[in-house]
């Protein structure tokens, strides 16, 4: 059974790798917006923002199995695949940012964009938020606050705070993100070093889940570039569609990033991530340094991801995200009408956080209830996470096949485990 699955598990894995709740959930299959568990019984997955398409897209899995009985490689020969695939995505895009190189996760994408930045510009500073999530490897691990005691923030790296809606005014954080870059810049300059770039999640998904006000970034983007930095956006999270109002989450800042890293539903589970970025930037770089991916790009990866653009476009999955999240979000504010642990319903799309509070007129942080929360719902075949500096925001993320009937169903499952979970 599960126990003895679990036990062979730790011997054989080690203690790092954590599973999600108290009763660990055995998967064997995934359908649409459905897990099924090893007795056959269906989830509701509101948390799995890779299988954007839903779990085992028939065109996805279409797409990788054809092409893998044909012709796989790494991308020194020439394959139409890469070019066709870059052609789709970068037109995704706004002008400007039109070339693509690939990788495998988000994390070598980060990697790749910070040698890259540093590269180009001569500097070596990092500016990042307090609780970010860029990556695992030794590089970008350096700026993944959210890592804990497992990292060191290397000494070329300052933080600043994410933009609290649920504690600040729009007109505050308008201007304070803006004001926190050019401190942490002029930090970085105290201590003699150039800065090479600012990342943000552009959704700010382990800082607790924050769209933020439309437009606030501008100002910090402005801030490094006057620096001499670049910007780079990390949409490995908010891209593809997910916050419903643009393909990108940095879309709805009216800015343009240098460089743009993805990942997680770019082949909806076939794992393959990359960067976007301006001619301009990889001229300086490419010619001196050389990119190669064994696996990243190959003709596989390819057709997977091109058949998670196509199935974006013809099935209108972002306008969905868009009518299915404000649904959500709407039938999310009604709970928060009727149960004060409530404090705040934010976000974007199909991109949701729930703030969970013992009391909202201090808006001080339940963790504990919220623990409550997710593990009530599983029982009711509900799955979401927390999240957030203090372990206390529901992270609703579900695939961007979400219905309104799949969201009555959350809504409903949440009043229920509200009514019985507070005190
Ligand atoms: N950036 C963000 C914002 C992420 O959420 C993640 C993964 N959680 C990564 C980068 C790293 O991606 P990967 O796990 O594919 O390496």
């Amino acid at each position: 059974g599960e126990r003895a699955l679990i036990a062979r598990r730790e011997k054989v894995l080690g203690p790092a790798y954590r599973l999600f709740y108290e009763k660990p959930l055995h998967l064997v299959r995934g359908e649409g917006v459905f897990l099924y568990d090893a007795a056959g019984e269906p989830y509701l997955d509101a948390y799995n923002n890779v299988a954007s398409l839903g779990h085992c897209h028939p065109r996805v899995v279409e797409a990788i199995t054809k092409q893998t009985a044909i012709l796989n490689t790494h991308t020194r020969y020439l394959h139409e695949g890469i070019v066709d695939y870059a052609e789709s995505l970068t037109a995704t895009f706004p002008e400007g940012l039109s070339q693509a190189m690939f990788t495998c996760t988000g994390s070598e994408a980060n990697d790749l964009a910070v040698r890259i930045a540093r590269f180009v510009t001569g500097g070596t500073g990092i500016i990042a938020t307090e609780l970010a999530y860029h990556g695992l490897t030794s590089a970008v691990a350096e700026f993944s606050p959210s890592l804990g005691e497992s990292v060191t923030l290397g000494p070329h790296v300052r933080t600043v705070p994410a933009p609290d809606s649920y504690r600040h005014s729009p007109e505050e954080m308008m201007e304070k993100f803006g004001r926190d870059v050019r401190a942490a810049i002029a930090d970085l300059r105290r201590h003699g070093i150039k800065p090479a770039m600012l990342i943000v999640d552009t959704i700010f998904s382990s800082d607790g889940i924050f769209a933020g006000p439309r437009g606030f970034l501008k100002p910090a983007v402005d801030a490094i570039h006057e620096a001499g930095g670049l910007f780079v956006a990390d949409e490995v999270q908010p891209g593809f569609g997910r916050t419903g109002e643009a393909m990108w989450g940095f879309e709805r800042h009216g800015i343009s990033p240098d460089m743009v890293t993805l990942g997680k539903p770019m082949g909806n589970g076939y794992p393959m991530a990359g960067i976007v970025l301006r001619p301009e930037v990889i001229a300086e770089f490419g010619p001196k340094a050389r990119y190669f991916n064994t696996f990243g790009g190959n003709p596989v990866a390819a057709a997977a991801g091109k058949a998670v653009l196509d199935t974006i476009r013809i099935d209108g999955l972002q306008q969905n995200a868009l009518d299915v999240g404000r649904y959500l979000m709407d039938g999310l504010k009604d709970l928060a009408d009727r149960h004060p642990a409530i404090g705040d319903v934010r976000g974007a799309g199909l991109f949701i956080g729930v703030e969970i509070v013992s009391d909202p007129a201090t808006r001080s942080p339940d963790a504990a209830l919220t623990t409550r929360i997710v593990n009530g719902l599983r029982e009711r075949r509900v799955l979401i996470s927390a999240s957030g500096p203090r372990a206390n925001v529901l992270k609703i993320r579900p695939p961007l096949v979400f219905s309104r009937e799949n969201a009555d169903m959350l809504v409903d499952a949440l009043g229920k485990v509200m009514a019985a979970a507070s005190p």
